[in-house]
């Protein structure tokens, strides 16, 4: 399992973020959080030892500031599950909807994952032009954590804090 992250709640025990583990032992260290729960791995130095948490709690609330999923080749490869949006198979490739050569942006709802097959069939042509038809249509996901959780699926004791029975797909509508 990957150690690099864990869950941040809010002094109310409500998701806050999710923070590096170093960033979260920091906040720990210094007495601004506690922690709610552990995996079963030691970390630290032969001075300052403890058990690495998955998740903690700030000690005093946060007001909560609006964020959003930044906007990169990763994230829309992650959005899309790296499944081409045109033929379901496997991809890797970013293809722009609306044609970058004819001015379509690199926005969420303009850029999809695509097949290397795929991208170079499309070419400048829109999905009509070419005659294919999108799997589903591109939007922005809420915010960051569902990209997160999705690269770091299934840590120990997360789901409760989070929508979790829902999927990456419903989250995605409830933005639109
Ligand atoms: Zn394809």
């Amino acid at each position: 399992m990957s150690a690099s992250y864990v869950l941040v709640l809010n002094a109310s025990y409500e998701f806050l973020n999710v923070a590096t583990l170093e960033r979260a032992v920091k906040l720990i260290y210094k007495g601004k959080a506690e922690v709610v729960e552990t995996v079963d791995r030691e970390i630290g130095s032969a001075r300052f030892r403890m058990r690495m948490p998955s998740i903690v709690r700030m000690l005093y609330y946060i007001v909560r500031p609006h964020k959003e999923v930044p906007m990169t080749k990763k994230n829309i490869l992650l959005r899309d599950d790296h499944t081409c949006q045109y033929c379901g198979r496997s991809g890797d490739t970013i293809d722009h909807v609306y044609p970058r050569s004819r001015g379509g942006r690199s926005t969420w709802e303009n850029c999809v994952c695509a097949c290397s097959v795929c991208n170079t069939r499309k070419n400048s042509r829109t999905p009509d032009e070419a005659n294919m038809a999108l799997l589903r249509k591109p939007k922005k996901p809420a915010f960051i954590p569902w990209i997160l959780v999705k690269r770091d699926a299934s840590r120990v004791g997360w789901a409760k804090y989070l929508f979790w029975n829902m999927s990456i797909d419903e989250v995605l509508q409830q933005d639109g």
